[in-house]
This record gives C-alpha cells, structure tokens and sequence, in this order.
C-alpha cells in the first residue's frame, strides 16, 4: 500500500520546510502548488483535505472536467487558486481564460495577443507569468532575456492582463550544477524585468522547482513550487 496523500504533503511540507531555513527565508515566501494532471477527482479531493489550496494542471479540458462549476471537484474550485501550467493552444485560450487564475504557460507572444483580447473589458485581470526556455529539452519558452523584455511590454499593453512574475522548468539532468544555474538565470532574469519595468508588486512570482529539484529551487529565490510525483507518486504510465 502507498503511503496517503496526507503523508506525503506532510513529508514535502517538511522538506520546504527545511529548505527554506537552510538558506534563510521564512517558510511564507514559498508557495506550495499541487500538480493535479492525470490524478483522479479522488486524489485531488485528498489534497484539498489535506489544506492544499493551489492547484495546477497542464490541459484545459482536463482541468474543465474537475474544476468547473459542474466538474467532478468543483465543490473545491471557490476556495483554491488553479494555475494552467501546461502548453496552451490559441483556440482554448478564452476557456483557459475563463477558467483559470493564472497562466504560467505563457510562450509566445501571439498568446499574450490572444488572452489580451479576449480579458479587454474584465475587471479582475487574468494573472499571467511568462515561461523561460532554460532547459533544452522542453521546447517552450522564451529563450532570451531580451524577448522576455519584448513579451512583457506587449502584456503591459492589455488592461485584461496582471503579469506577476516568471515560470521555468530546468533541465531534466543529475547535474544539480545545471539545474542551479537554470534557476539562477530565471532569477536573474526577473531582477532585470523589475528593473526595466518597476511595476507595484510586480514580478514577484518565481514559479520553479519540480518533485526533483524543489529544494535547490528555493535556495535559488522560488517563490512557488510546483510538484505533482513527490504529493501524488508516480503518473500512471
Ligand atoms: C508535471 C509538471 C510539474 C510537476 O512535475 P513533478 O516532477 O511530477 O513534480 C511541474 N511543472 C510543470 C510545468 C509540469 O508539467
């Protein structure tokens, strides 16, 4: 039998925990999200019990089918705050608009366009993060400091859109010495944003860190890491 779900959320709690005193920072200033993708409404249900209130999936349908106003854990939906952290193709962007709180995904700037124009008149803006390519195997991303620059002055430009910060995945290797500095230069990357556009509280979000590298991700400046296999084991294959 696997350990439950309550177990492993305590056990990574700890683990940020932890993290989080060995360089310095306050426990507060890490977000935990649980990555729900491919997990039954049953095991979602169980993270919430267990006080998980930030929850991400990668695809819009999937996330529609659990956590829309008649989805199968919709009961949860009012009380947590769902991320779409998977690629997001233009014509499902005004559902993930409508459905989710924040966009971490974004990785092109014709998206940026296409959720722009479809939040114009909104009164609470849609939370975007933009995504840079620091690992070569995930194709998403921006790839450079300068069209990050480019990306965030055109979000800047739609009154529908809040951008908060960026999100990352690092390359998937042994070699923690890669994953720190893929860390390091997302971070870096935001100082510069925050430097070239001072916005009230803005860039504040660092989205990075995986089941595999949170802990190195936290000492490197996240803010919010995202973990599906270390709360939920492995996805069914
Ligand atoms: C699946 C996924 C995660 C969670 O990965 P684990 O290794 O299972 O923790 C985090 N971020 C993104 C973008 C993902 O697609």
């Amino acid at each position: 039998m696997a350990d439950s779900i309550a177990a492993r959320i305590e056990r990574v709690q700890e683990r940020i925990h932890t993290a989080c005193a060995r360089c310095g920072r306050t426990r507060e200033e890490v977000s935990l999200m649980a990555v729900t993708k491919f997990q039954s409404p049953q095991d979602v249900q169980a993270a919430w019990d267990a006080g998980i209130r930030l929850f991400g999936e990668s695809r819009v349908q999937e996330a529609e089918a659990k956590f829309s106003a008649d989805g199968s854990v919709s009961g949860i939906r009012a009380g947590s705050e769902l991320h779409l952290i998977g690629s997001l193709q233009r014509n499902k962007a005004k559902a993930a608009a409508a459905l989710f709180d924040c966009v971490q995904s974004v990785d092109r700037e014709s998206l940026i366009d296409t959720l722009g124009n479809s939040t114009i008149a909104w009164e609470r803006p849609l939370m975007l993060l933009l995504e840079y390519r620091t690992g070569e195997e995930t194709k998403a991303g921006f790839q450079s400091h300068d069209s990050l620059f480019r990306a965030a002055e055109r979000a800047m430009a739609f009154p529908g859109l809040a951008l908060a910060g960026l999100m990352t995945m690092a390359p998937f290797t042994d070699d923690t010495a890669a994953v720190r500095a893929a860390f390091r230069d997302l971070a870096a990357a935001r100082d510069g944003l925050a430097r070239r556009f001072p916005v009230a509280g803005g860039w504040r979000c660092l989205s990075m860190g995986m089941s595999g590298d949170f802990e190195i991700a936290i000492e490197e400046g996240s803010t919010m890491v995202r973990i599906g296999t270390a709360l939920f084991g492995e996805r069914g294959a």
